[in-house]
């Protein structure tokens, strides 16, 4: 016997009409009336106006959050080490702020802007301060966190690639970000992890395939020892 499950609309719950519906990645269809736009995050389906939906919604990390930037600072130091690298383990300081707070730190000002990195030299040796927007669905704010230790490692270590171009940099970091997710079996992730090899961006998109290409022909633990 099939039962044929009705289906209804992700947006309003009615049943959908026979004369069709929009659809998203993940298999959501909604009535062809709404005026739609997509999650920021994960790509679901949302009304417009919306910028995330309710999942990444309740998964937002805000400032006054205490435990989840932890645990997910410590889950990404973890994956970091199994990649080969490691980062420094008193020293790095991660806040989390406002946009205006963070375009006030830094030296590109932009609307995209959502995590920084400053580090700055100490009598005791390198400090690093990274600074994370507020209200990020967890997996946005894990690929940002993820993207400013590959910062924090570079800078640590004064690394030769810090003097190479823009493009270089923030595409490795990138790259760091993208071998996180990597470690995430969930459609989210995958969604996250297409976005950034189809991003047009010429330093974040571009950037992260020419040093996406450069790890495969060079191989990652070379390219870390290169830039070590
Ligand atoms: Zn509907
Ligand atoms: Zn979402
Ligand atoms: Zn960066």
């Amino acid at each position: 016997m099939i039962i044929k499950k009705k289906e209804v609309c992700c947006l309003c719950g009615k049943e959908l009409q026979g004369c069709g519906y929009r659809y998203d990645q993940w298999g959501n269809k909604c009535c062809l009336a709404h005026v739609t736009s997509t999650c920021e995050s994960c790509g679901k389906l949302v009304r417009r106006g919306q910028r995330f939906c309710p999942a990444c919604r309740r998964s937002q990390v805000s400032a006054t959050d205490k435990l989840r930037p932890q645990f997910v600072y410590s889950e990404v130091k973890s994956r970091l080490s199994s990649i080969g690298m490691n980062l420094p383990t008193e020293t790095v300081d991660i806040s989390i702020t406002d946009r205006t707070e963070l375009n006030r730190l830094a030296t590109y000002k932009s609307d995209q802007l959502t995590g920084l990195t400053i580090s700055a030299g100490t009598p005791f040796g390198m400090r690093h301060s990274i600074y994370l927007l507020d209200e990020m669905p967890t997996s946005r704010y894990k690929e940002t966190l993820a993207h400013e230790c590959g910062h924090v490692w570079l800078n640590d270590r004064f690394s030769i690639l810090n003097r190479q171009s823009i493009q270089e940099v923030e595409g490795f970091c990138n790259l760091v970000a993208y071998k996180v997710l990597l470690f995430d079996h969930t459609k989210e992730a995958e969604i996250a992890r297409e976005s950034m090899l189809s991003n047009p961006d010429p330093i974040y998109g571009e950037g992260f395939r020419i040093m996406k290409r450069r790890a495969e022909q060079m191989g990652w633990n070379r390219m870390l020892a290169s830039y070590s």
